[in-house]
């Protein structure tokens, strides 16, 4: 099964953007999408297994998706962001990492996990472009595998998807170059990042560097995308004291306006042995966040169970402006675009200037067909 998706999705490839790609000599290129930089040899593939060298030329997929639905923005999780719309969301295959708890994997791990194995559907960006415009939809996202590895093909959609005003966002594990950044930036305004702890050693494990996550988050916001950052807070794994502080003060010294998303782990791939995050443990890393200086700490996938923390609150006044339960949003008292409704401070953030008052959805994720 694992040969015949891996022939198909040969075969459904564009030639990688140029600004993400270098040409090494001798036929051998060096891919620039994702921290790895892999130097690929004629017939040889990336770490990402779908990136290749064919005849000299990096090939990129193309044409399909893996995952197609129309997710409220909550899930993303943006919430400093079209609060209570929908997005399209879209996923090809495959990553850069190999998180032993990811919640993606049957979409992330393909060619390199038997078990995963996702159907792709074939597809042109204006037929992704179109479903956005007859759903509604003001976002469209990138998302379920790591959309740096298949950025080429998304800027593309994203391209259409801009000549109708559709804001396009990217969530992923940041994993990213500076080169790469710079390609999407014209077309994307929002990223979510997951920064999965604070120790380089664990960070090498999953396959990547803590160093160019860090980057990342600097050189995003240098850009002036708008930036959430979600922690996975995986018990034993990441949810010391110690490692929840490092993270929320580093996030605070770039920027305090970064929302921070600590969400619950719940027992999944290769770790279904290991324990759901305790409610406890989440409330503890919200007062870390807030104790650390960020303004905007968010518990997530435990809807109901954190008290007022899911909601959204004016820093100057602490006026409660969006109330939400988990991903869907009860009320939202903001003024237009985006200040506080009370006393007028302008919270950071993408928004509308007439916001829908409650969750245009029913707040749960919805597949679309074609
Ligand atoms: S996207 Fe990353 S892992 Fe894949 S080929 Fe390029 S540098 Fe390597």
């Amino acid at each position: 099964m694992a040969m015949s998706l891996k022939s198909l999705l040969e075969q459904h490839t564009m030639p990688a953007a140029p600004e993400l790609v270098r040409d090494e000599g001798d036929g051998v290129v060096r891919c620039l999408a994702c921290a790895h930089r892999c130097r690929i040899a004629e017939g040889k593939v990336g770490v990402c297994r779908v990136r290749f060298n064919r005849g000299g030329q990096l090939r990129a997929p193309a044409g399909y998706v893996a995952g197609l639905q129309v997710d409220p923005i909550e899930k993303k999780p943006f919430y400093h962001a079209f609060p209570g719309r929908e997005a399209l969301s879209f996923g090809m295959l495959g990553c850069d990492l190999h998180c032993p708890f990811c919640q993606n994997w049957v979409s992330s791990q393909t060619l390199r996990d038997d078990e995963a194995i996702a159907s792709p559907r074939l597809v042109n960006p204006q037929q992704v472009v179109d479903l956005a415009i007859k759903r509604n939809a003001p976002v469209m996202v990138s998302t379920y595998n790591e959309p740096l590895i298949t950025a080429d093909w998304a800027v593309e959609i994203f391209k259409l998807a801009r000549e109708h005003e559709i804001v396009c966002g990217f969530v992923s594990n940041g994993n990213a170059t500076p080169e790469v950044l710079r390609f999407i930036r014209p077309y994307v305004d929002l990223y979510k990042v997951d920064l999965k702890g604070y120790d380089d050693r664990s960070y090498r494990q999953l396959g990547g560097t803590l160093k160019a996550v860090l980057e990342t988050i600097v050189g995003l916001k240098e850009l002036d995308f708008w930036v959430e950052v979600v922690t996975l807070v995986v018990p034993g794994f990441n949810d010391s004291d110690e490692e929840l502080r490092s993270i929320a003060t580093f996030l605070a010294g770039v920027s305090a306006d970064i929302p921070w998303h600590v969400t619950a782990f719940h027992p999944d791939y290769k770790m279904t042995g290991s324990p759901r995050t305790p409610t406890p443990t989440l409330i503890r890393a919200y007062d870390i966040g807030k104790q650390a200086g960020l303004r905007f700490v968010y518990p997530g996938n435990l809807p109901g169970g954190v008290g007022e923390r899911e909601h959204t609150c004016c820093p100057a006044c602490g006026e409660q402006l969006i109330r939400r339960y988990g991903f869907y949003v009860q009320e939202n008292r903001m003024s237009a675009g985006g200040k506080c409704g009370q006393c007028g401070y302008q919270l950071p953030g993408v928004w509308e200037d007439a916001p829908p008052r409650q969750s245009n959805g029913t707040g749960r994720p919805a597949p679309v067909g074609l």
